[in-house]
């Protein structure tokens, strides 16, 4: 059977990479460790009066590039080992696109998408409360993730800043509304990031016979901030979104659908299940659909040994973070099937959450089109500077991606020495 711990995973693709890394192994021993764990036991009250006891963790992995930066998720299936896996993969994602953060991950194990409105506010001014100096604008700057969206960082950027009055404290989350301190493009940089990236892909002529993103197949598994988005971008450019899906339904229409009424008919029912002109699928099945890209935007560990001999896309866009197993990695890689590996495709968010650092800071706010030019920039850059080395090394573009990320982290370790 093959092994699905996320930590596991990341240990697995970090060691692919290192060795054709030129550091010496105690610093890249140093780098695969997480440099902090934190774990938090609170209680928060629920709607119906009773007092429940939630447990939250906040990993700090690697801050030798800026301060630690990374997302917190609300989901029933949380632990610890995913959060240490995310953790660092936030540290290879801000070090492939280059911005100077670290990395870190968050979580609280809860039913994010049932919690009512109250019950999440409660938990998210608890966790912080209990977080304390751990975070802070120079210090860890978490962000939106799975079933937390900018509400939640309005209520984390609330509660921090009732406990240090009378300085600025906008940065010490990022993803927030546009109306307190958030960027534009925030919402949708990890979507706009990711099709960036298809578009590079094709341009680069990793899809046999694609000259343009116009008239191909598009499937997308996960209808959230990423995935909506991402089929919204898609159908902008004249692709055909011809399948997705969400926690609760796949859907398919061959000849397409139209992205933005698709989200205006998840937002009033809650699910793409039923959007008038498609059929229901099985949802195992959606990423087995024959179609020219890809992308995975739900959980981990979707494309494994088990299916992975069965994708039928020309190319596979990582707008999650650990859909695709090492052994998955294997097997598309011999079949000639690219991967933008989730380090890359996905690190438009961060690219973007770095953007609405900087606007907090300095009391500024940029138009979209500011934002949208220098994400564009940034994600095109670092698309060919991980498909040159995947190139020039003959290496997957994981690997390869993870080969400039972690290259990237030595080298700074290295410069600052160990202190004391
Ligand atoms: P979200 O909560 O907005 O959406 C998650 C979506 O996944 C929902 O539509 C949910 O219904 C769907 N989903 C859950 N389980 C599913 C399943 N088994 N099959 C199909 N769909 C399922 O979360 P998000 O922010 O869009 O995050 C999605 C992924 O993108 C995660 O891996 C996350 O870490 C990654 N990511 C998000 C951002 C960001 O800026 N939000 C940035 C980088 C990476």
């Amino acid at each position: 059977m093959e092994d699905l711990n996320p930590f596991h995973i990341a240990n697995q693709q970090f060691a692919r990479a290192a060795r054709h890394v030129p550091a010496h192994d105690a610093l890249l021993e140093s780098l695969a460790r997480p440099e902090r764990i934190i774990q938090i036991e609170f209680p928060a009250k629920m709607d119906n009066g009773s007092i429940k006891m939630f447990t939250g963790f906040r990993v700090q992995h690697n801050n030798a590039r800026g301060p630690f930066k990374g997302g917190v998720r609300y989901h029933t299936s949380v632990t610890l080992d995913e959060v240490l896996a995310l953790s660092s993969w936030m540290t290879w994602k801000t070090a492939v696109v280059d911005v100077p953060f670290g990395g870190a991950k968050g979580g609280v194990v809860c039913d994010g998408k049932r919690l009512s409105v109250d019950e999440k506010r409660a938990i998210t001014r608890r966790f912080v409360t209990q977080l304390g100096p751990s975070i802070g604008p120079m210090v860890d700057v978490p962000a939106p993730d799975v079933y937390t969206d900018a509400a939640t960082m309005a209520w984390f950027y609330d509660t921090y800043d009732m406990m240090h009055k009378g300085q600025n404290n906008l940065p010490v989350v990022t993803g927030k509304p546009l109306e307190l301190g958030g960027s534009h493009g925030r919402a949708t940089a990890t979507a706009r990031g990711c099709i960036f990236c298809v578009e590079e892909a094709i341009g680069r002529g990793l899809i046999d016979g694609v000259r343009s993103l116009a008239g191909t197949r598009v499937v997308v598994q996960g209808f959230g901030n990423a995935g909506s988005y991402a089929a919204m971008f898609a159908h902008q450019a004249g692709a055909r979104v011809i399948a997705v899906s969400d926690s609760s339904a796949a859907i398919m229409a061959a000849g397409g659908m139209d992205a933005d009424q698709l989200i205006a008919h998840k937002e009033r029912t809650g699910s793409v299940a039923g959007f008038p002109g498609s059929s229901p699928i099985p949802p195992a099945e959606l990423l087995e659909l024959e179609c020219d890209v890809l992308i995975p935007a739900a959980l981990e560990n979707q494309i494994t040994e088990a299916n992975a001999a069965r994708i039928r896309a020309k190319l596979v866009a990582e707008a999650a973070n650990g859909p695709t197993t090492p052994a998955a990695d294997t097997v598309l890689h011999q079949r000639g099937i690219p991967v933008i590996p989730d380090i890359l495709a996905n690190a438009g968010g961060v690219t973007v959450s770095y953007y609405e650092w900087v606007q907090n800071i300095q009391d500024e706010q940029w138009d979209p089109e500011t934002v949208d030019a220098k994400l564009r920039r940034k994600m095109v850059r670092a698309f060919h500077s991980v498909f040159d080395i995947a190139a020039d090394k003959r290496l997957e573009p994981r690997t390869a991606a993870y080969v400039l990320a972690v290259d990237r982290v030595a080298r700074v370790t290295e410069m600052r020495g160990i202190w004391p």
